[in-house]
Parts: C-alpha cells; sequence; structure tokens
C-alpha cells in the first residue's frame, strides 16, 4: 500500500548497550585492528537497518550511521582536510578522520560545538581556501551496502551545501556564496550517483532554512536546489528541516524538490499553521515529522492522528509519509533494557524503538481510519499536593531578595572584610582516581558508607589546608562526593529517575546519560551541607556552599512535556531554595548556584528567546531569594556567548558571578565596555582545559585588561571553571601563581 508510509530521518548510532562506543575505543587504544573494527560496525550499521525494518518502517535512512559524527563525514568526503594534517587527497583515511576529530601529536584537533539547540556537538568544518572534489562517495556506499546486504532501498542522508557551509568557518561573510558554490558540483555528483544507483528518495538535510534568511542566501538557496534537481534523474529529493518550524514557509516550500520534511512538535505548530494559512504545494510530498524526536515520552497517539488527518486535507493519503520530528540521535535506543525501571514509567517512554511503533500504530490508524482501545499515557508522579501550592505561590513571587544588590553589597563587605581582587576557585578539586575508585567501592558496598564519609572528609581536610596555604580568600570543599553535578542532586531529590542505558550520543564516543523528572520535585533532605559544614569547621575564611542551579539541571534532564517548562524549573528551584536555606542556617553564607547551562535551553527562534530567558531567570532567583541580605549569593556560568543574554544574566542579581573566558577573553571583556554591569564578577583568569601551569605575567595581563573597565571593587580573581579534571600538582602551581599575580595586582592599585 502506498498511503501513509512511515520514515526516519536518522537512528540512534551508539547501540542498545553502547557497543558503538565500546568498540570505536577499542580501535582508538590499539586493541582492534581496523579490519574487525570496519566489520563490527558494519554489523551494527545493518542491525540498525534491519531493527527499523522490522518495525515497519518503510523509508529508512542510509548515511546517516557515523564513526564520530556526520559534519566531519562530510567534510572528510569532500577532501576538506584542514592544512595542519598530514593529507595529500584521495580518500580520507580512518586514522586521519579520527586524527581530525581528536587531534594528533602534529595537529590540534578541529573545533567541536553545539548541533542547534541540542547536546550533540559537531567538528567544525575549516573551510578556509575551500577546495572540495568528491574523494569518497560515502552516501552512495552505504546505499549500496544496504541494497546488497540487508534488501533496503534506502533514502541517504547528506547535509545541505548552505547548512553545511554555514555550520562551518574559516571563511568571509562575503565568500559565504562562492563557498557554497564551490561545493555544488560535487554535491550533484553525489546526487547523480545515488540516482543512477537507484534511490528513490534522496534526503537532504537544511535545518538552517528555518531561520530568517536573507535576499542574497535565498538566492544561493534556490540556486542549490536548482542545481541539485537537475542532477537527481528518477530519484525523488527531499529537504529535510527539524527542531523549529521554518521561518519564510513559502520560499521554502517553493523550492525545486519533491518533498518538504517538516517539524511539526517544536515552535507550538507553527509549520501547521503556515500549511493552514497557505495550503501545501500540490504533486509534492509532506514528509510530517509528528513524533517528537528530541524526548523520550510516548506521544499521544490520537492528538497526533487527528493532526495527521487534517494535514491530509491539504495533501493526500500517497502524498503524506510520517516520521519523527528529527534524527532519532537525540534519544535513547530502547526502554526494553530497563529491566529495573517501575512500570508505571517505562509504559509512560517511548525511546527510538518505540518511537517507531507509534509510527506504525498512528499509520494503521490511518488506513483503517480507526484508532482502536487507544488509551493515551497517563505518566503518574505529579502527586505533591504542597509542591504544587508552593509552585502556584512561586508564580506570584518576584523572585527578588528583600533589598537591592548596592545595599547588599555595603553589608556583605563589612561582614567579610575580602581584600580588593579577592582569589577563589569554581567549587571541585582534582578527582583522582583514587576518589573515583572509593566512590566505586562504596557503591559496590565493598566500602560501608561511614568508611566512604571518613574518605571524602580527609579529602575536604586535604584540600581546605592547601587552599589556606596557598592563601586563597574564599575556600570551596572541594566536591569530592559527587560525580556528576546533576546526577549527584538528582538522585537527592523527589521525582527524578536514574535509567541504566538511556545513553544519548553527545559527542564521538562520548555518551551522556540525562535523567528523567518524571514527578512533581521535592526536597527530601538536606543534600549538601554535612560536608560543607565539616570543610567551614577547619578554617576561619569562608567557605562557598555549591549547588547546581534550576536551569542547568532542568537543561540537562529529560523533562516531562505535559508540564509547563517554568513549573518544572520552578518546582526544582523551589527544592534548592531549602537546600540553600539549610546552608545558611548552619552558618553558610557564600553559597554558590552553578548555572552553567544556562544558555543550553535558548530556543532557535530570536522571537522566543525572551520568554525563556524570563522564566529562566526567574528560576534561578526563586532559588536564592530568601537568604539574608548579607549571605553573599555566586553564581557560575562555562563560556556562553555572553554579550547576547547579557542583560538576563545581570538580572538574575547574584551577588558574584564567575565566567569561563579562557577562548573569548577579549571578546567577553568588550562585551563590558559599554555595559555597565554593576555586581561582582570573576572573569576566569587562566585556561582550566589545559594542563599547563600559567605564567604569572600572563594571569596578571589578563586581570589588568579587565580593569581597564571595570572596577576593582567588582572584580574576583579565579580559574576559568572547576577543576576536577585536572592534576593535583599542575593545580596546586596553578592556583600559586594565580594569587601570586592577584596579591601583586593588589598592591599597585
Ligand atoms: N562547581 C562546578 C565545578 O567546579 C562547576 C562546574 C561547571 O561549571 N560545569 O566543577
Ligand atoms: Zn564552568
Amino acid at each position: 500500500m502506498n498511503s501513509y508510509l512511515t520514515s526516519v530521518s536518522g537512528y540512534p548510532r551508539i547501540g542498545e548497550k553502547r557497543e558503538w562506543k565500546r568498540s570505536i575505543e577499542k580501535y582508538w587504544s590499539g586493541e582492534t585492528k581496523q579490519t574487525d573494527f570496519l566489520q563490527e560496525m558494519k554489523e551494527l550499521r545493518l542491525g540498525y537497518l534491519r531493527t527499523q525494518k522490522e518495525k515497519g518502517i518503510d523509508v529508512i535512512p542510509v548515511g546517516d550511521f557515523s564513526f564520530y559524527d556526520h559534519v566531519l563525514d562530510t567534510a572528510s568526503m569532500f577532501g576538506l582536510v584542514p592544512e595542519r594534517f598530514e593529507y595529500d587527497g584521495g580518500s580520507v583515511s580512518l586514522d586521519l578522520y579520527f586524527q581530525m576529530a581528536r587531534g594528533s601529536k602534529q595537529a590540534v584537533a578541529m573545533e567541536m560545538t553545539k548541533w542547534f539547540n541540542t547536546n550533540y556537538h559537531y567538528i567544525v568544518p575549516e573551510l578556509n581556501k575551500c577546495t572540495p572534489s568528491l574523494v569518497h562517495n560515502r552516501p552512495l556506499d552505504l546505499f549500496l551496502e544496504a541494497k546488497n546486504e540487508a534488501g533496503i532501498t534506502g533514502k541517504p542522508v547528506v547535509i545541505s551545501p548552505f547548512t553545511f557551509v554555514k555550520l562551518g568557518k574559516g571563511y568571509t561573510p562575503e565568500e559565504f556564496g562562492s563557498t557554497v558554490y564551490a561545493l555544488l558540483p560535487h554535491y550533484e555528483t553525489v546526487i547523480r550517483e545515488l540516482s543512477e544507483a537507484g534511490a528513490d528518495w534522496i534526503q537532504i538535510d537544511d535545518p538552517s532554512l528555518q531561520f530568517t534568511l536573507t535576499e542574497e542566501e535565498k538566492e544561493i538557496v534556490t540556486n542549490v536546489y536548482d542545481a541539485l534537481s537537475k542532477a537527481k534523474g528518477t530519484s525523488r529529493l527531499l529537504i529535510q528541516t527539524y527542531f523549529d518550524s521554518i521561518d519564510d514557509y513559502t520560499f521554502v516550500t517553493s523550492l525545486p524538490v519533491d518533498g518538504f520534511g517538516l517539524d511539526f512538535v517544536h515552535d507550538r505548530g507553527e509549520n501547521a499553521s503556515s500549511i493552514e494559512e497557505n495550503g501545501f504545494p500540490e504533486e509534492k510530498v509532506l514528509f510530517a515529522g509528528v513524533i517528537n524526536g528530541r524526548n523520550i515520552w510516548r506521544a499521544d497517539v490520537r492528538e497526533q492522528w487527528e493532526l495527521l488527518k487534517s494535514l491530509t486535507a491539504h495533501t493526500s493519503e500517497e502524498r503524506l509519509i510520517i516520521q519523527p520530528s528529527c534524527s532519532l540521535l537525540h534519544v535513547p535506543v530502547t526502554t526494553e533494557s530497563e529491566a529495573k525501571m517501575p512500570e508505571f514509567l517505562k509504559e509512560g517512554l517511548a525511546f527510538a524503538n518505540e518511537k517507531l511503533d507509534e509510527l506504525q500504530l498512528l499509520q494503521s490508524a490511518l488506513r483503517e481510519k480507526e484508532l482502536l482501545n487507544y488509551v493515551a499515557p497517563v505518566i503518574p508522579g505529579r502527586d505533591s499536593v504542597h509542591v504544587q501550592k508552593e509552585v502556584k505561590q512561586a508564580e506570584l513571587d518576584t523572585g527578588d531578595r528583600s533589598r537591592p544588590f548596592a545595599e547588599r553589597q555595603v553589608l556583605q563587605r563589612e561582614k567579610f572584610q575580602l581584600p580588593l581582587l579577592p582569589t577563589t576557585t569554581i567549587g571541585s578539586f582534582p578527582q583522582t582516581t583514587e576518589v573515583r575508585k572509593k566512590r566505586q567501592q562504596w557503591r559496590k558496598n565493598e566500602l560501608s558508607a561511614a568508611d566512604y564519609a571518613s574518605f571524602i572528609k580527609q579529602e575536604t581536610k586535604k584540600w581546605i589546608d592547601i587552599q589556606e596555604k596557598l592563601d586563597l580568600d574564599v575556600l570551596v570543599h572541594g566536591e569530592f562526593e559527587r560525580t556528576d553535578m546533576v546526577e549527584f542532586f538528582g538522585e537527592k531529590l523527589k521525582g527524578f529517575y536514574f535509567t541504566q542505558f538511556a545513553w544519548v550520543q553527545s559527542y564521538g564516543s562520548r555518551c551522556v546519560k540525562p535523567p528523567v523528572i518524571y514527578g512533581d520535585v521535592d526536597f527530601i533532605n538536606e543534600m549538601t551541607v554535612k560536608e560543607t559544614v565539616y570543610a567551614q569547621s577547619l578554617t576561619s575564611r569562608p567557605v562557598k556552599g555549591m549547588l547546581t542551579g534550576p536551569v542547568t539541571i532542568f537543561n540537562w534532564s529529560f523533562v516531562r512535556e505535559d508540564v509547563p517548562k517554568a513549573t518544572v524549573m520552578n518546582q526544582i528551584a523551589l527544592a534548592l531554595r531549602k537546600e540553600v536555606k539549610a546552608l545558611e542556617t548552619q552558618g553558610i553564607h557564600m553559597i554558590q548556584v552553578d548555572e552553567p547551562a544556562i544558555r543550553e535551553g535558548l530556543p532557535l527562534k530570536k522571537r522566543n528567546e525572551q520568554e525563556y530567558l524570563n522564566y529562566a531567570v526567574k528560576a534561578f532567583k526563586l532559588s536564592v531569594s530568601t537568604v539574608e541580605s548579607d549571605t553573599q549569593i555566586h553564581t557560575h556560568m562555562c563560556y556562553s556567548d555572553f554579550e547576547k543574554i547579557i542583560d538576563s544574566i545581570s538580572a538574575m542579581d547574584a551577588d558574584v558571578i564567575s565566567i569561563e573566558t579562557s577562548r573569548s577573553h577579549g571578546e567577553l571583556i568588550s562585551a563590558f565596555e559599554s555595559y555597565h554591569y554593576d555586581k561582582e564578577i570573576g572573569l576566569g583568569v587562566y585556561d582550566i582545559h589545559s594542563p599547563r601551569v600559567p605564567m604569572k605575567e600572563e594571569i596578571i595581563q589578563n586581570i589588568s585588561r579587565a580593569l581597564r573597565v571595570l572596577d576593582p571593587k567588582q572584580f574576583w580573581v579565579n580559574p576559568d571553571c572547576g577543576l576536577k579534571t585536572r592534576k593535583e600538582e599542575e593545580t596546586i602551581a596553578a592556583l600559586k601563581v594565580m594569587v601570586e599575580a592577584a596579591k601583586e595586582v593588589r598592591q599597585q592599585l
């Protein structure tokens, strides 16, 4: 039957139990030979295709699989290898490919950055003096492999030249068009060869089309698709967008291709409204992304069924294909692996494979015109009457502290008596092998809770002594009891579930396992008080309490969709507020609430940004607003394109903020030239991502540069970020230099 086909735009690479990751890492460590590695990868790849076929998917993607990253795959297939690597044309070898991603002895790795608004990171193409040539028609190879070895006529996936160049760097704005055009003939060859090999649909990923395009960009996009459509032969071209609605619907849908893949989940149904208003071009096929490819909850199939029926009115049964809103790369593989998960939760969840079942259910509902015995999933867990009441109240609360910053600052100065340019760190100290080993032993019950606790105490004491010796002004307890900054809190709060295998790829072979926030979030017991109070008891200098903030916990978790985001964030905030209060009551008067991930939740469209920022700022404020005026609230952010959101950062009203700046010191400081930031601030004075011990002169230079635009009375001296991943000796050596540098600058003031 040809009506209501199902399709997938991308499938997870990592495997049910991260087999993919293990296989790659074994190859890197030399444990596996290249031929064996390639064979393992091939088996995984074909296995994924078979799973999709067994699940009844009609249009199955090929070429979405990767050994590392699909953007790097694209750069490699066009021979776009940066000059610093050894390469003399021809197909990019496997080892060179990995060197580009991870660096080699001679050459630093290519840059990595976030893939749109996801937590996936891609390798940034370097397009300086771009002279591409098609050195390997990768999609063709994978198409043929699927056809010959699995009997599947797959849908090859390629990133559009427009989006590919947009994601890259190394060209001026004026060179954008010529860079795209240099690639175009090679893309034409890819398409032509695929067509000759018998490809039916070819998916061209062009998520950049969702942004507002300039006239010039539109012209380039038009030329690109004109050229590709001439090369397509009997194949059909699909423009695939995702993560948001397309900004200029009429422009995009007038491009000369055969189908359009649109996201009907994000941006509040904007794409559906565009179709309602403008109709959908006749003869074209709509790939309707109705199942959320970014989240792990079961869909309300009845609701999506209704949506699809209304879309059919603008297309037809044959011209409507059902699929997830984006590649399933962003969700774990299957709930079947979760043997320990309570049934009630499992029933509410759909990872990649369960989403394929949902597509099938929708397909049969549309074909049979009925959805029998369907009950929409109800996810329990929202059962805390008092939490819901408190959140309602909090909505009316401004989250303001009782006095403005200027007044708080006077009180805090009097209380803490810190020197100018006070020195401190961001929270964590090195997590040595020993620290990690002890934690493992304790988790496996090989070490008693009491012994583990006393080990943590011993480490804390050791580092309080080190910090005093270094003469730092504000100390921290060192976070030795924590693995991950979200997991640590999630495990202690109500409403979270930690899965066993729900991993998703973050970058390369690195995967993350975000917790599931399924219930009302509530405070149960004190989480950090014991360790912090102990650390404070060892010194007369202030020790900063250390918490992960509500926005970061939210952004690094899977969050349910039937509750407004702001409500979940506020629930986390109110739970943290109890911890903040407990710390304060027990003598901790400086408390840092980290928000490294505040920018990660920022919507892709400018018009939606402010709404997010408003509720994110509000949640942060709620978590700390009830402390006394002379309790000093700190926050920390990792590098975050500070300029764009400086208003919101200021609105968080933290007494002190520390920001990672190593890779953008100059830029960041210039942001303050025009902006009168009035609160206290520490711009990281040395880069913690490298083992190198900085020189005193460099740190002095960084401090002095900041003091050209910031008042010495508001400036703090601290490293860039937490020191968890560093070695002990280098940490101590670097901090020693930092304190000396601060003292030297202080004397000159
Ligand atoms: N307090 C945390 C630490 O020092 C902050 C980590 C972060 O910025 N990501 O590790
Ligand atoms: Zn950081």
